[in-house]
């Protein structure tokens, strides 16, 4: 499919479907012109046909061999490259980002997928443990005991504006839970429904040719607030994926609890990505780590979660200097058009409310078409950040703040305060270790990710990664978004006692036929 074919329809257990409900279109934010087609939204009643197909088919989809499961995965991402150029075309117009920034989002998106099938080929995720019975253990024989992780079921997934791919229609959510033998529930974003059609078609697609059945997928468009909220309270579906707003997430956690059956929500809302400046960071190279500064927060317009939004620099000359610099690279600065009118809306609507808080260090220009706001740096002393709230929060988009401190004592007291992150930075130099010694305890309880001398956007999808942190970064911070540990959101132990070796799942048998890692009396086998 080309982004000319597009239907401005749901996709339904790989049928086409017209929502009864209103249409609505994508804007481009750079003009904002209207987008064709119409996009039809569906109504409630449509969605059961949905989470009833997804119901039929968890069944197979969950007990599929390694083999074909990885292979599906696969298949997904093979399918969206065949069209990788059309998506890219369709999601710059619909979102702003620059070709570029999507090219790279196109290949962590298929990147990502052919990681979590390596997670299933490796078996490891299965967690299978097994305890021998011991029918000699005295003073009591030990019975045979053996685990292994289920998938938990259906799963809605909600897309993120900020990453259209990425975490979006086949992004680190839907990657996770299919790889954990969910089929998926599609909620797509309104700010960016070609994009979500196209790449929905082509997993569609790829469970068509793997002869998986229809309702392992389905991607839907209606509205948050209805169908978004029906989806979340069907018996049906047994876990949420979402990437927002704070408001929405905790609508979403609120509705997943208030269900008969609660289910968890894995919500990514909020950070502010604190970066501490020790001194001895500024004695060389303070023009290379201000430009760089300047590059993180205001790349993608600012919109990426792990934006550095507050950034603690030293007073005296050095952190003066230092200051200074940003604001040189600032004021040379041209805003980039934000994702959407709303998005640039409520940027332009933060900036105002700081700019009655805290000093403007520097602004920059206006960029072309009504959605591309001046990026801005505010400054303010460590205590009136620590007393005020406001200055706490996240403003999404290209605007930070700098917080001067007089001495780096004062550095975990004003940690403290900081609500959960998903990063915490800290610049320094070998004579700084001692003093940030005393501030990593703090952040260890704060944020998902410690970083040292970088900078926390540019997130690496991995096996040791972790995009998560306590509330509101998160609405669980057991857990993490980016990286083969995702697959974990998705799936629940279950312990077999005494059952007969053909009873047992593959895994559990004794021969061991898909070859999993197994953990047996606590030790790997083999
Ligand atoms: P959003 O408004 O939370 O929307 C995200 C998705 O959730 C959309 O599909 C939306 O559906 C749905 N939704 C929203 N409220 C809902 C509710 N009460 N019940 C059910 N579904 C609901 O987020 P956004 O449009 O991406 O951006 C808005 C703001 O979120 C930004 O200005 C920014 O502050 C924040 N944000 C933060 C991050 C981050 O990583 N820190 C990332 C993205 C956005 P509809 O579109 O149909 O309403």
């Amino acid at each position: 499919m080309t982004a000319r074919e597009l239907t401005g329809h749901s996709l339904i257990a790989g049928r086409t479907v017209a929502g009864t409900g209103s249409t609505f279109n994508a804007i481009d934010p750079a003009t904002g012109d209207v987008l064709a087609p119409d996009y039809s939204q569906i109504d409630v009643d449509q969605l059961r046909e949905a989470t009833a197909a997804a119901d039929e088919a968890f069944a197979s989809f969950s007990s599929l061999s390694p083999d074909t499961h990885a292979a599906f995965l696969d298949a997904v991402a093979d399918e969206i490259e065949q069209i990788r150029d059309a998506i890219i075309e369709r999601a710059a117009q619909e979102t702003g980002l620059p070709v570029a920034r999507l090219t790279g989002e196109v290949g962590r998106t298929t990147g990502q997928l052919r990681m979590f099938a390596g997670v299933v080929r490796s078996g490891l995720f299965r967690g299978v443990r097994v305890d021998p019975a011991l029918p000699d253990r005295t003073p009591a024989p030990r019975v045979d005991i053996r685990q292994r992780k289920l998938p938990l079921g259906p799963v809605a997934v909600f897309g993120a504006s900020n990453f259209p791919l990425a975490f979006s229609t086949a992004g680190g959510d839907t990657a996770s839970a299919l790889a954990a033998g969910c089929p998926v529930i599609f909620k797509a974003h309104s700010s960016h429904p070609g994009t979500s059609e196209l790449v929905a078609g082509a997993i569609s697609r790829a469970v068509a040719s793997n002869d998986l059945h229809p309702g392992v997928f389905s991607a839907i468009f209606g509205p948050g607030r209805t169908v978004g909220q029906a989806l979340v309270t069907d018996p049906v579906i047994q876990a949420v994926g979402f990437t927002g707003s704070r408001s929405g997430g905790l609508s979403l956690v609120q509705a997943a609890q208030s269900r008969p059956v609660p289910i968890p929500v894995y919500a990514e809302m909020s950070s502010v990505n604190p970066v501490f400046i020790f001194p001895g960071a500024l004695e060389d190279g303070l023009e290379d780590l201000a430009a760089a500064y300047v590059a993180s927060a205001v790349g993608s317009s600012g919109q990426l979660c792990t934006q550095p939004g507050s950034v603690f620099v030293p007073a005296g000359e050095k952190g003066d200097a230092f200051v200074a610099a940003v604001s040189a690279a600032i004021e040379k600065s041209v805003g980039q058009t934000m994702l959407s009118p709303s998005i640039a809306g409520a940027w332009r609507e933060g900036a105002a409310t700081r700019d009655d808080h805290a000093d403007v260090s520097a602004r920059g220009t206006e960029g072309e078409g009504p959605n591309a706001p001046a990026p801005v740096i505010h400054s303010t002393s460590i205590e009136k950040f620590v007393s005020n709230e406001v200055l706490q929060g996240e403003i999404f988009g290209a605007a930070s703040l700098i917080v001067r401190y007089a001495d780096v004592s004062e550095l975990p007291a004003a940690a403290e305060r900081l609500e959960g992150q998903l990063t915490a930075t800290l610049q320094l130099a070998d004579s700084d270790a001692p003093q940030a010694a005393a501030l990593i305890p703090v952040l260890e309880r704060k944020a998902g990710r410690i970083l040292a001398n970088g900078w926390p956007t540019g997130v690496e999808v991995g096996h040791a990664m972790v995009h998560g942190g306590p509330f509101p970064a998160t609405s669980d911070s057991r857990t993490t978004s980016v990286g083969s540990l995702a697959i974990e959101r998705f799936l629940r132990p279950v312990a077999y006692q005494n059952l007969p070796d053909a009873l047992l799942p593959a895994p559990l048998q004794n021969s061991n036929p898909w070859g999993v890692p197994r953990l047996v009396d606590g030790s790997l086998e083999g």
